[in-house]
């Protein structure tokens, strides 16, 4: 089984619209949404939830009123102000499990054990049938972190799932930028395909992620995606990438049907055959070729 991770350097690239064609093309995908921040694949693929399971992403302090002597020393240790102390309206300390960070110390320092740490369930997280195949997917809650943790879950489960049904790719969307989510995303890739734009910021991010792969030794791959708004640009970053001895398999033009493939659901190969569709056809053979290679040497190592 092999796993290609597309990725982007900062979100709007068209990254998802990618892997939603991607998935239309390829046979036997499993899909995984990592982008757990702003998951919109469903939007496209339409998936029909056959498992839903919490996700524990960390713990949360709660304090046991009968057992509060209200000395209030939890207030004066909790850095993220998460105590709140008795008022009119209620009589005893409190947390404020939204700010609450997990972090133990008001445990540690209360005098008659009258804290207690547990489970949060920061989201959910799924298995459904798609049109193109089974996709593992999340929901975070609202302000929640931790996610990080829960694209390991996903990758993990949609891994496993892989395994059980013998099919032979692995299809993430990822998340966007550099940060822990990102390389959650891409830990132990067969190859991460970065999706960019031909701006100054696109060619900055692109840079940025290309440096967290190579650091990570994930073999990787770049399309240039509306590469005809900014030809010059898109050249110099075709020019740099080569030099840096990255492989970009495609530049993408720009085209309408893309939001018209969106406003229908549709993924882009399902929906036109025009010029952003054949290039998206022609990416996707390319990353094949590339992901069935033995050759890791396009990263630049
Ligand atoms: S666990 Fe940490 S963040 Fe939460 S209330 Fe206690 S001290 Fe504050
Ligand atoms: S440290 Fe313990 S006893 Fe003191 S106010 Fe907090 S919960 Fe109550």
């Amino acid at each position: 089984m092999k796993e290609l991770i597309v990725i982007s350097g900062k979100g709007g690239t068209g990254k998802t619209s990618i892997v939603a064609s991607f998935a239309a093309l390829a046979s036997n995908p499993v899909l995984a949404d990592c982008d757990v921040d702003a998951a919109d694949l469903h939007l496209v693929v339409e998936p029909r939830v056959r498992q839903e399971n919490p996700f524990v992403g960390g713990v949360k302090a709660r304090i046991l009123p009968d057992m509060c002597v209200e000395c209030g020393q939890c207030r004066d240790h909790c850095r993220f102000d998460a105590v709140i102390p008795p008022d009119g309206q209620n009589p005893s300390f409190r947390i404020d499990p939204s700010a609450c960070e997990g972090c133990g110390v008001c445990e540690r320092f209360c005098p008659t054990e009258a804290i207690v740490l547990e489970d949060a369930v920061n989201g959910r997280w799924f298995i459904s049938d798609t049109r193109f195949g089974p996709m593992v997917h999340a929901e975070l809650g609202i302000a929640e972190e931790n996610s990080g943790k829960l694209v390991s879950l996903l990758r993990k489960q949609a891994r496993d799932l892989a395994g059980r049904q013998g099919r032979n790719l692995l299809l993430v969307d990822g998340s966007p930028g550099i940060g822990c989510p990102v390389i959650a995303s891409i830990t132990g890739a067969d190859l991460a395909l970065v999706v960019t734009e031909p701006t100054l910021s696109g060619r900055h991010d692109l840079q940025r992620i290309v440096e967290l792969t190579r650091h990570f030794n994930v073999p990787c791959a770049v399309c240039i995606n509306k590469a005809d708004i900014n030809p010059e640009m898109a050249a110099q970053i075709a020019a740099e990438a080569a030099a840096g001895s990255i492989s970009v398999l495609a530049h993408i033009p720009y085209d309408n049907a893309v939001t018209q493939a969106q406003m229908a659901g549709r993924s882009l190969i399902e929906h036109s055959d025009g010029p952003a569709s054949q290039a998206i056809r022609q990416l996707w053979d390319h990353t094949l070729a590339m992901l069935n290679s033995e050759d890791t040497s396009a990263n630049g190592q």
